[in-house]
Protein backbone atom coordinates (compact mmCIF):
# COMPACT_ATOMS: atom_id res chain seq x y z
CA UNK A 1 0.00 0.00 0.00
CA UNK A 2 1.39 3.34 -0.56
CA UNK A 3 0.35 6.63 0.96
CA UNK A 4 -0.28 8.36 -2.28
CA UNK A 5 -3.96 9.50 -2.69
CA UNK A 6 -5.39 8.31 -6.25
CA UNK A 7 -6.57 10.85 -8.88
CA UNK A 8 -10.47 10.58 -9.71
CA UNK A 9 -11.05 9.27 -13.26
CA UNK A 10 -12.60 12.68 -13.85
CA UNK A 11 -9.32 14.39 -12.96
CA UNK A 12 -7.21 12.51 -15.35
CA UNK A 13 -9.72 12.82 -18.31
CA UNK A 14 -7.96 13.90 -21.53
CA UNK A 15 -10.30 14.09 -24.29
CA UNK A 16 -10.79 12.82 -26.63
CA UNK A 17 -8.75 9.51 -25.47
CA UNK A 18 -10.65 6.84 -25.54
CA UNK A 19 -10.62 3.31 -23.90
CA UNK A 20 -13.37 2.14 -26.66
CA UNK A 21 -14.16 2.28 -30.05
CA UNK A 22 -17.36 1.18 -30.56
CA UNK A 23 -18.36 -0.10 -34.34
CA UNK A 24 -21.03 1.78 -36.43
CA UNK A 25 -24.18 1.47 -35.31
CA UNK A 26 -26.59 -1.31 -37.39
CA UNK A 27 -29.43 -0.08 -35.62
CA UNK A 28 -31.91 1.87 -37.20
CA UNK A 29 -32.34 5.35 -36.04
CA UNK A 30 -35.23 6.12 -34.37
CA UNK A 31 -36.45 10.08 -33.15
CA UNK A 32 -36.40 10.71 -29.68
CA UNK A 33 -38.51 13.11 -28.11
CA UNK A 34 -36.38 16.62 -27.33
CA UNK A 35 -37.58 17.04 -24.55
CA UNK A 36 -35.69 13.43 -23.02
CA UNK A 37 -32.42 14.47 -25.37
CA UNK A 38 -29.28 15.75 -23.46
CA UNK A 39 -29.01 19.29 -24.82
CA UNK A 40 -25.01 19.08 -24.51
CA UNK A 41 -22.55 15.77 -24.29
CA UNK A 42 -22.44 14.45 -20.41
CA UNK A 43 -19.28 15.39 -18.68
CA UNK A 44 -17.69 11.94 -18.92
CA UNK A 45 -14.43 10.93 -18.18
CA UNK A 46 -12.19 10.48 -21.03
CA UNK A 47 -9.70 8.00 -20.61
CA UNK A 48 -7.10 6.18 -22.65
CA UNK A 49 -7.32 2.50 -22.43
CA UNK A 50 -4.32 1.79 -20.54
CA UNK A 51 -4.70 4.70 -18.40
CA UNK A 52 -8.06 3.02 -17.45
CA UNK A 53 -6.74 -0.14 -16.71
CA UNK A 54 -3.87 1.22 -14.61
CA UNK A 55 -6.50 3.42 -12.61
CA UNK A 56 -9.04 0.44 -11.73
CA UNK A 57 -5.41 -1.78 -10.89
CA UNK A 58 -4.65 1.01 -8.53
CA UNK A 59 -7.84 1.23 -6.63
CA UNK A 60 -7.98 -2.96 -6.26
CA UNK A 61 -4.77 -3.01 -4.98
CA UNK A 62 -6.09 -0.76 -2.44
CA UNK A 63 -8.46 -3.42 -1.54
CA UNK A 64 -7.83 -5.89 1.67
CA UNK A 65 -8.71 -9.04 0.92
CA UNK A 66 -8.00 -12.92 1.78
CA UNK A 67 -6.52 -13.11 -1.81
CA UNK A 68 -4.27 -10.84 -0.22
CA UNK A 69 -3.74 -10.56 3.66
CA UNK A 70 -4.18 -12.33 6.88
CA UNK A 71 -7.77 -11.79 7.62
CA UNK A 72 -8.62 -13.18 11.13
CA UNK A 73 -11.73 -11.59 11.46
CA UNK A 74 -13.50 -13.36 14.37
CA UNK A 75 -17.04 -14.59 13.63
CA UNK A 76 -16.93 -14.55 9.94
CA UNK A 77 -14.42 -17.00 9.09
CA UNK A 78 -12.30 -15.42 6.41
CA UNK A 79 -10.72 -18.26 4.94
CA UNK A 80 -9.31 -18.37 1.53
CA UNK A 81 -11.31 -19.02 -1.34
CA UNK A 82 -10.40 -21.12 -3.96
CA UNK A 83 -9.96 -20.49 -7.57
CA UNK A 84 -11.59 -23.84 -8.73
CA UNK A 85 -14.38 -22.03 -7.40
CA UNK A 86 -14.58 -19.64 -10.09
CA UNK A 87 -13.46 -22.05 -12.87
CA UNK A 88 -16.66 -24.17 -11.94
CA UNK A 89 -18.87 -20.71 -11.74
CA UNK A 90 -17.47 -19.28 -14.90
CA UNK A 91 -18.05 -22.82 -16.85
CA UNK A 92 -20.13 -21.24 -19.90
CA UNK A 93 -23.63 -23.30 -19.57
CA UNK A 94 -23.99 -22.33 -15.51
CA UNK A 95 -22.53 -18.48 -16.17
CA UNK A 96 -24.80 -17.84 -18.96
CA UNK A 97 -27.92 -19.57 -18.09
CA UNK A 98 -30.68 -17.42 -17.98
CA UNK A 99 -32.74 -17.47 -14.86
CA UNK A 100 -35.80 -17.82 -16.71
CA UNK A 101 -34.96 -20.64 -18.58
CA UNK A 102 -36.98 -23.81 -19.14
CA UNK A 103 -36.20 -26.53 -16.59
CA UNK A 104 -36.27 -28.71 -19.14
CA UNK A 105 -33.00 -26.94 -20.17
CA UNK A 106 -31.48 -26.39 -17.37
CA UNK A 107 -31.24 -30.06 -15.96
CA UNK A 108 -27.84 -30.13 -14.55
CA UNK A 109 -28.38 -26.63 -12.82
CA UNK A 110 -30.91 -28.09 -11.11
CA UNK A 111 -29.32 -31.35 -10.54
CA UNK A 112 -26.56 -29.86 -8.81
CA UNK A 113 -28.65 -27.39 -6.40
CA UNK A 114 -30.51 -30.50 -5.45
CA UNK A 115 -27.41 -32.06 -4.68
CA UNK A 116 -26.25 -29.29 -2.54
CA UNK A 117 -29.60 -29.33 -0.48
CA UNK A 118 -28.89 -33.08 0.24
CA UNK A 119 -25.27 -32.59 0.86
CA UNK A 120 -26.19 -29.29 3.70
CA UNK A 121 -29.13 -31.60 4.97
CA UNK A 122 -26.66 -34.53 5.59
CA UNK A 123 -24.16 -31.58 7.14
CA UNK A 124 -26.97 -30.77 9.41
CA UNK A 125 -28.12 -33.91 10.55
CA UNK A 126 -31.55 -32.34 9.44
CA UNK A 127 -34.29 -33.08 7.04
CA UNK A 128 -34.71 -30.42 4.35
CA UNK A 129 -33.32 -27.54 3.32
CA UNK A 130 -34.24 -24.29 1.69
CA UNK A 131 -31.57 -22.73 -0.78
CA UNK A 132 -33.10 -19.64 -1.29
CA UNK A 133 -32.33 -17.11 1.34
CA UNK A 134 -29.10 -14.83 0.56
CA UNK A 135 -27.90 -14.35 3.56
CA UNK A 136 -27.24 -15.38 7.19
CA UNK A 137 -29.52 -12.87 8.47
CA UNK A 138 -31.67 -13.77 5.62
CA UNK A 139 -31.91 -16.96 6.53
CA UNK A 140 -32.86 -15.97 10.25
CA UNK A 141 -35.67 -14.33 8.92
CA UNK A 142 -36.92 -16.51 6.88
CA UNK A 143 -36.46 -19.82 9.79
CA UNK A 144 -38.43 -17.41 11.66
CA UNK A 145 -41.13 -16.84 9.34
CA UNK A 146 -41.54 -20.81 9.02
CA UNK A 147 -41.67 -21.38 12.48
CA UNK A 148 -44.20 -18.70 12.83
CA UNK A 149 -46.11 -20.56 9.67
CA UNK A 150 -45.70 -23.85 11.93
CA UNK A 151 -47.81 -22.19 15.11
CA UNK A 152 -49.97 -20.71 13.25
CA UNK A 153 -50.80 -24.04 11.57
CA UNK A 154 -50.58 -25.51 15.12
CA UNK A 155 -53.52 -23.48 16.63
CA UNK A 156 -50.64 -21.68 18.83
CA UNK A 157 -50.20 -18.16 17.48
CA UNK A 158 -49.23 -17.01 20.54
CA UNK A 159 -46.11 -18.56 20.44
CA UNK A 160 -44.16 -15.17 19.46
CA UNK A 161 -41.17 -14.92 21.96
CA UNK A 162 -37.80 -15.85 20.43
CA UNK A 163 -34.74 -15.85 23.61
CA UNK A 164 -31.42 -15.46 22.89
CA UNK A 165 -28.26 -15.05 24.75
CA UNK A 166 -26.72 -11.57 25.37
CA UNK A 167 -23.82 -12.69 23.25
CA UNK A 168 -26.16 -13.29 19.87
CA UNK A 169 -24.51 -11.78 16.91
CA UNK A 170 -26.71 -8.58 16.11
CA UNK A 171 -28.31 -10.12 13.04
CA UNK A 172 -30.28 -12.88 15.56
CA UNK A 173 -32.90 -9.83 17.52
CA UNK A 174 -32.79 -7.64 14.35
CA UNK A 175 -34.44 -10.81 12.59
CA UNK A 176 -36.90 -11.41 15.19
CA UNK A 177 -37.85 -7.74 15.34
CA UNK A 178 -38.34 -7.57 11.47
CA UNK A 179 -40.48 -10.71 11.98
CA UNK A 180 -42.60 -9.16 14.82
CA UNK A 181 -41.42 -11.21 17.20
CA UNK A 182 -40.29 -10.21 20.86
CA UNK A 183 -36.87 -11.01 22.14
CA UNK A 184 -35.69 -11.85 25.53
CA UNK A 185 -32.31 -11.68 26.35
CA UNK A 186 -30.95 -15.01 28.34
CA UNK A 187 -28.19 -14.81 30.50
CA UNK A 188 -24.44 -16.16 30.03
CA UNK A 189 -21.87 -16.89 32.68
CA UNK A 190 -19.15 -15.98 33.11
CA UNK A 191 -17.80 -18.76 31.61
CA UNK A 192 -19.34 -17.97 28.42
CA UNK A 193 -22.05 -20.87 28.29
CA UNK A 194 -25.88 -20.30 28.72
CA UNK A 195 -27.30 -20.03 32.04
CA UNK A 196 -29.51 -23.06 31.95
CA UNK A 197 -31.52 -21.93 35.19
CA UNK A 198 -32.04 -18.59 33.67
CA UNK A 199 -33.59 -20.45 30.21
CA UNK A 200 -35.76 -22.44 32.61
CA UNK A 201 -37.05 -19.09 34.07
CA UNK A 202 -37.70 -17.77 31.03
CA UNK A 203 -39.11 -20.54 28.89
CA UNK A 204 -43.30 -20.87 28.60
CA UNK A 205 -46.05 -21.01 26.05
CA UNK A 206 -45.20 -17.48 24.33
CA UNK A 207 -41.58 -19.45 23.62
CA UNK A 208 -41.73 -19.81 19.70
CA UNK A 209 -38.33 -20.63 19.76
CA UNK A 210 -34.68 -19.78 21.70
CA UNK A 211 -31.45 -18.89 19.26
CA UNK A 212 -28.32 -20.54 19.77
CA UNK A 213 -25.03 -20.34 18.11
CA UNK A 214 -22.65 -23.55 18.85
CA UNK A 215 -19.79 -23.14 18.94
CA UNK A 216 -21.00 -20.02 20.65
CA UNK A 217 -19.82 -16.11 20.08
CA UNK A 218 -17.23 -16.39 22.61
CA UNK A 219 -15.61 -19.27 21.08
CA UNK A 220 -16.72 -22.15 22.82
CA UNK A 221 -18.48 -25.40 22.29
CA UNK A 222 -21.50 -25.28 24.79
CA UNK A 223 -21.86 -29.48 25.63
CA UNK A 224 -25.05 -28.75 27.17
CA UNK A 225 -26.83 -28.28 23.65
CA UNK A 226 -28.50 -31.47 24.13
CA UNK A 227 -29.64 -30.82 28.02
CA UNK A 228 -30.91 -27.21 26.84
CA UNK A 229 -32.83 -28.62 23.70
CA UNK A 230 -34.34 -31.21 25.86
CA UNK A 231 -35.76 -27.63 27.79
CA UNK A 232 -36.78 -26.28 24.60
CA UNK A 233 -38.65 -28.96 23.22
CA UNK A 234 -40.25 -30.00 26.49
CA UNK A 235 -41.56 -26.24 26.61
CA UNK A 236 -42.92 -26.96 23.19
CA UNK A 237 -40.68 -24.34 21.52
CA UNK A 238 -37.94 -25.36 18.25
CA UNK A 239 -34.24 -24.56 19.07
CA UNK A 240 -32.92 -22.59 16.00
CA UNK A 241 -29.25 -22.78 15.54
CA UNK A 242 -26.82 -20.11 14.48
CA UNK A 243 -25.13 -21.71 11.88
CA UNK A 244 -22.25 -18.45 11.50
CA UNK A 245 -19.92 -20.91 13.54
CA UNK A 246 -20.19 -24.64 11.40
CA UNK A 247 -16.33 -24.00 10.64
CA UNK A 248 -16.00 -26.06 13.81
CA UNK A 249 -18.16 -28.94 13.76
CA UNK A 250 -18.02 -29.77 10.19
CA UNK A 251 -18.05 -33.81 10.55
CA UNK A 252 -17.43 -33.67 14.18
CA UNK A 253 -21.24 -33.39 15.39
CA UNK A 254 -24.49 -32.24 13.37
CA UNK A 255 -26.98 -29.94 14.39
CA UNK A 256 -29.53 -32.47 14.14
CA UNK A 257 -28.06 -34.49 16.62
CA UNK A 258 -27.73 -32.48 19.50
CA UNK A 259 -31.15 -31.30 19.13
CA UNK A 260 -31.46 -28.12 16.67
CA UNK A 261 -34.29 -28.45 14.71
CA UNK A 262 -33.82 -25.20 12.31
CA UNK A 263 -30.57 -23.41 11.54
CA UNK A 264 -28.87 -21.39 8.71
CA UNK A 265 -26.00 -21.91 6.98
CA UNK A 266 -23.59 -19.00 6.27
CA UNK A 267 -21.77 -20.04 2.53
CA UNK A 268 -19.23 -17.39 2.96
CA UNK A 269 -17.81 -18.62 6.08
CA UNK A 270 -18.06 -22.22 5.97
CA UNK A 271 -17.72 -22.95 2.37
CA UNK A 272 -15.60 -20.73 0.93
CA UNK A 273 -17.51 -18.47 -1.08
CA UNK A 274 -16.90 -14.68 -1.62
CA UNK A 275 -17.79 -12.49 1.50
CA UNK A 276 -19.50 -9.31 -0.20
CA UNK A 277 -20.52 -5.90 1.53
CA UNK A 278 -23.99 -6.39 3.29
CA UNK A 279 -25.21 -9.06 1.11
CA UNK A 280 -23.10 -12.18 0.59
CA UNK A 281 -25.06 -13.47 -1.25
CA UNK A 282 -26.65 -17.28 0.08
CA UNK A 283 -27.58 -18.34 3.78
CA UNK A 284 -29.47 -22.16 3.17
CA UNK A 285 -31.72 -23.16 5.87
CA UNK A 286 -32.17 -27.05 7.30
CA UNK A 287 -35.06 -28.22 9.05
CA UNK A 288 -36.93 -30.60 10.83
CA UNK A 289 -38.94 -32.54 8.91
CA UNK A 290 -42.26 -31.21 11.03
CA UNK A 291 -40.94 -27.87 9.59
CA UNK A 292 -40.50 -28.31 6.14
CA UNK A 293 -44.12 -28.19 4.32
CA UNK A 294 -43.35 -24.03 5.40
CA UNK A 295 -40.23 -24.01 3.59
CA UNK A 296 -40.15 -21.69 1.10
CA UNK A 297 -40.93 -21.73 -2.89
CA UNK A 298 -39.70 -22.37 -4.77
CA UNK A 299 -37.82 -26.46 -4.44
CA UNK A 300 -35.69 -27.91 -6.24
CA UNK A 301 -37.17 -31.74 -6.32
CA UNK A 302 -36.11 -34.79 -8.24
CA UNK A 303 -38.73 -36.53 -9.81
CA UNK A 304 -39.80 -40.30 -9.88
CA UNK A 305 -38.39 -40.59 -13.39
CA UNK A 306 -35.00 -38.49 -12.45
CA UNK A 307 -35.74 -35.84 -13.50
CA UNK A 308 -35.21 -32.32 -11.74
CA UNK A 309 -37.78 -29.89 -11.16
CA UNK A 310 -38.82 -26.52 -9.57
CA UNK A 311 -41.75 -27.45 -7.30
CA UNK A 312 -43.94 -24.50 -6.28
CA UNK A 313 -47.14 -26.33 -5.21
CA UNK A 314 -46.46 -26.40 -1.54
CA UNK A 315 -49.47 -25.01 -0.05
CA UNK A 316 -48.42 -24.42 3.75
CA UNK A 317 -44.91 -22.72 2.04
CA UNK A 318 -44.36 -19.27 3.57
CA UNK A 319 -43.90 -18.14 -0.33
CA UNK A 320 -40.99 -16.26 -1.94
CA UNK A 321 -38.24 -14.77 -0.11
CA UNK A 322 -36.48 -14.16 -3.19
CA UNK A 323 -36.06 -14.04 -7.24
CA UNK A 324 -35.83 -17.50 -9.20
CA UNK A 325 -33.86 -20.24 -7.25
CA UNK A 326 -31.83 -18.33 -4.93
CA UNK A 327 -27.89 -16.77 -5.93
CA UNK A 328 -26.81 -19.81 -8.54
CA UNK A 329 -23.39 -18.77 -8.78
CA UNK A 330 -22.62 -18.14 -5.15
CA UNK A 331 -24.54 -21.94 -4.31
CA UNK A 332 -22.56 -23.21 -7.18
CA UNK A 333 -19.13 -22.09 -5.50
CA UNK A 334 -20.71 -23.88 -1.86
CA UNK A 335 -21.31 -27.05 -3.89
CA UNK A 336 -17.89 -26.87 -5.59
CA UNK A 337 -15.90 -26.38 -2.21
CA UNK A 338 -18.22 -29.56 -0.38
CA UNK A 339 -17.20 -31.92 -3.24
CA UNK A 340 -13.82 -30.44 -3.21
CA UNK A 341 -13.11 -31.29 0.41
CA UNK A 342 -15.43 -34.60 0.53
CA UNK A 343 -16.60 -35.89 3.75
CA UNK A 344 -13.11 -36.65 5.32
CA UNK A 345 -11.98 -33.43 4.09
CA UNK A 346 -14.43 -30.92 5.45
CA UNK A 347 -14.04 -33.12 9.02
CA UNK A 348 -10.78 -31.98 8.26
CA UNK A 349 -10.95 -28.39 8.09
CA UNK A 350 -12.59 -28.09 11.40
CA UNK A 351 -10.11 -29.91 12.87
CA UNK A 352 -7.20 -27.97 11.19
CA UNK A 353 -9.29 -24.40 12.01
CA UNK A 354 -9.77 -25.44 15.80
CA UNK A 355 -6.30 -26.37 16.13
CA UNK A 356 -4.76 -23.21 14.32
CA UNK A 357 -6.99 -21.10 17.02
CA UNK A 358 -5.71 -23.11 20.10
CA UNK A 359 -2.02 -23.08 18.72
CA UNK A 360 -2.85 -18.64 18.39
CA UNK A 361 -4.50 -18.51 21.64
CA UNK A 362 -1.60 -20.48 23.98
CA UNK A 363 1.44 -18.52 22.05
CA UNK A 364 -0.83 -15.22 22.91
CA UNK A 365 -2.38 -16.11 26.08
CA UNK A 366 0.52 -14.58 28.58
CA UNK A 367 -0.16 -11.40 27.12
CA UNK A 368 -3.40 -11.03 25.74
CA UNK A 369 -5.90 -12.84 28.38
CA UNK A 370 -8.32 -15.17 27.60
CA UNK A 371 -11.54 -14.24 29.98
CA UNK A 372 -13.37 -17.25 29.02
CA UNK A 373 -10.31 -19.97 29.77
CA UNK A 374 -8.21 -21.05 30.18
CA UNK A 375 -7.24 -19.58 33.26
CA UNK A 376 -3.45 -18.73 34.34
CA UNK A 377 -0.83 -21.53 33.26
CA UNK A 378 -3.33 -24.06 32.28
CA UNK A 379 -2.76 -25.91 29.40
CA UNK A 380 -5.30 -25.23 26.22
CA UNK A 381 -6.10 -29.05 26.14
CA UNK A 382 -7.63 -28.28 29.80
CA UNK A 383 -10.12 -26.11 28.34
CA UNK A 384 -10.09 -25.27 24.37
CA UNK A 385 -11.36 -23.39 22.37
CA UNK A 386 -13.09 -23.53 19.10
CA UNK A 387 -12.27 -22.33 15.76
CA UNK A 388 -12.25 -18.72 17.42
CA UNK A 389 -11.11 -17.25 21.06
CA UNK A 390 -11.58 -13.85 22.79
CA UNK A 391 -8.72 -12.03 24.70
CA UNK A 392 -9.83 -8.69 26.02
CA UNK A 393 -5.87 -7.58 26.79
CA UNK A 394 -6.41 -5.29 30.14
CA UNK A 395 -3.17 -4.47 30.82
CA UNK A 396 -3.12 -2.65 27.61
CA UNK A 397 -6.38 -0.93 27.80
CA UNK A 398 -5.57 0.24 32.07
CA UNK A 399 -2.02 1.65 30.19
CA UNK A 400 -4.29 3.86 28.21
CA UNK A 401 -3.92 1.98 24.99
CA UNK A 402 -7.59 0.97 23.23
CA UNK A 403 -8.33 -2.19 21.31
CA UNK A 404 -9.11 0.31 18.22
CA UNK A 405 -5.40 1.45 18.87
CA UNK A 406 -4.40 -2.09 18.50
CA UNK A 407 -6.84 -2.67 15.23
CA UNK A 408 -4.51 0.41 13.67
CA UNK A 409 -1.23 -1.31 14.78
CA UNK A 410 -1.92 -4.25 13.31
CA UNK A 411 -3.38 -2.46 9.80
CA UNK A 412 0.01 -1.33 9.42
CA UNK A 413 1.78 -4.75 9.61
CA UNK A 414 -0.34 -6.18 6.63
CA UNK A 415 -2.87 -7.70 8.80
CA UNK A 416 -6.79 -6.87 8.58
CA UNK A 417 -7.35 -6.53 12.40
CA UNK A 418 -9.90 -8.96 14.20
CA UNK A 419 -13.29 -8.44 15.35
CA UNK A 420 -13.19 -5.53 18.26
CA UNK A 421 -15.55 -4.99 20.59
CA UNK A 422 -18.03 -8.04 20.13
CA UNK A 423 -19.67 -9.90 21.81
CA UNK A 424 -18.20 -8.51 24.77
CA UNK A 425 -16.67 -5.09 25.40
CA UNK A 426 -12.78 -4.62 24.81
CA UNK A 427 -11.96 -8.06 22.99
CA UNK A 428 -10.56 -8.61 20.06
CA UNK A 429 -12.29 -11.85 18.73
CA UNK A 430 -9.40 -13.56 16.48
CA UNK A 431 -10.53 -16.51 13.93
CA UNK A 432 -7.70 -17.87 11.98
CA UNK A 433 -9.23 -20.59 9.97
CA UNK A 434 -7.80 -23.77 8.90
CA UNK A 435 -5.91 -21.91 5.32
CA UNK A 436 -3.12 -20.44 6.59
CA UNK A 437 0.50 -21.81 6.74
CA UNK A 438 2.39 -21.77 10.52
CA UNK A 439 4.27 -18.67 8.71
CA UNK A 440 1.31 -16.85 8.77
CA UNK A 441 0.51 -17.63 12.24
CA UNK A 442 3.73 -17.10 13.50
CA UNK A 443 3.80 -13.56 11.86
CA UNK A 444 0.82 -12.40 13.52
CA UNK A 445 1.87 -14.15 16.85
CA UNK A 446 5.37 -11.85 16.12
CA UNK A 447 3.19 -8.62 15.41
CA UNK A 448 0.59 -8.79 18.43
CA UNK A 449 3.56 -9.22 20.71
CA UNK A 450 5.08 -6.35 19.46
CA UNK A 451 2.08 -4.15 19.34
CA UNK A 452 1.51 -5.47 23.63
CA UNK A 453 5.33 -4.38 23.86
CA UNK A 454 4.55 -0.90 21.97
CA UNK A 455 1.95 -0.42 24.25
CA UNK A 456 3.97 -0.41 27.16
CA UNK A 457 6.97 1.20 25.57
CA UNK A 458 6.23 3.80 22.73
CA UNK A 459 1.87 3.92 22.90
CA UNK A 460 1.95 7.09 20.66
CA UNK A 461 2.98 4.51 18.23
CA UNK A 462 -0.28 2.81 18.44
CA UNK A 463 -1.91 6.19 18.74
CA UNK A 464 -0.79 7.15 15.55
CA UNK A 465 -1.50 4.19 13.82
CA UNK A 466 -2.12 3.80 10.85
CA UNK A 467 0.88 5.42 9.07
CA UNK A 468 1.18 3.33 6.17
CA UNK A 469 -2.62 3.62 4.37
CA UNK A 470 -4.01 5.83 1.58
CA UNK A 471 -6.07 7.22 4.70
CA UNK A 472 -4.76 7.67 8.27
CA UNK A 473 -7.36 7.27 11.26
CA UNK A 474 -10.89 8.22 10.14
CA UNK A 475 -13.13 9.72 12.28
CA UNK A 476 -15.19 6.59 12.58
CA UNK A 477 -19.15 7.74 13.90
CA UNK A 478 -18.55 10.82 11.19
CA UNK A 479 -17.56 8.24 8.21
CA UNK A 480 -20.75 6.27 9.11
CA UNK A 481 -23.18 8.71 9.98
CA UNK A 482 -22.04 11.46 7.11
CA UNK A 483 -20.12 9.75 4.58
CA UNK A 484 -18.91 11.46 1.41
CA UNK A 485 -20.38 9.75 -1.44
CA UNK A 486 -19.10 11.84 -4.52
CA UNK A 487 -16.35 13.70 -6.13
CA UNK A 488 -16.86 17.59 -5.03
C1 LIG B 1 -22.08 -13.52 10.28
C2 LIG B 1 -23.02 -13.88 11.36
C3 LIG B 1 -24.42 -13.79 11.17
C4 LIG B 1 -25.05 -13.11 9.97
O1 LIG B 1 -24.71 -13.65 8.76
P1 LIG B 1 -24.71 -12.82 7.38
O2 LIG B 1 -24.53 -13.88 6.37
O3 LIG B 1 -23.59 -11.85 7.47
O4 LIG B 1 -26.04 -12.14 7.27
C5 LIG B 1 -25.23 -14.26 12.18
N1 LIG B 1 -24.73 -14.77 13.33
C6 LIG B 1 -23.38 -14.85 13.55
C7 LIG B 1 -22.89 -15.44 14.84
C8 LIG B 1 -22.49 -14.40 12.58
O5 LIG B 1 -21.18 -14.46 12.79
Amino acid sequence: MTSETLPLLFEISKPPARATHLPESDVPHVAMDANFAASEPLPLPSVGYLDLIRHYTRLAQRNFSVDGNFYPLGSCTMKANPKVNEWAAGLSGFANLHPHSDPADCQGALELLYHLRIFLAEIAGLDEVSLQPCAGAHGEWTSLKVIRAYFADHGQPQRRVVLAPDTAHGTNPASCAMCGANVVTIKSLPNGLTDLEDLKRHLNDQTAAVMVTNPNTVGKFDAHIAEMAKLIHDAGAFLYLDGANMNAILGITRPGDFGADIMHFNTHKTFSTPHGCGGPGAGPIAVRKELAPYLPVPQVVKNADGSYSLDTNRPKAIGKVRSFVGQFGVLLRAYTYIRACGPDGLRNVSETAILCANYLAQKLKHVYPLPFGPKGDAPMAADPCAHEFITVPQEIIDAGVSIMDLAKGLIDRGFHPPTVHFPVANCLMIEPTETESLDTLEAFIAAMLELADLAKHDPQQLKDAPERTPVRRLDEVLAARKPILKAK
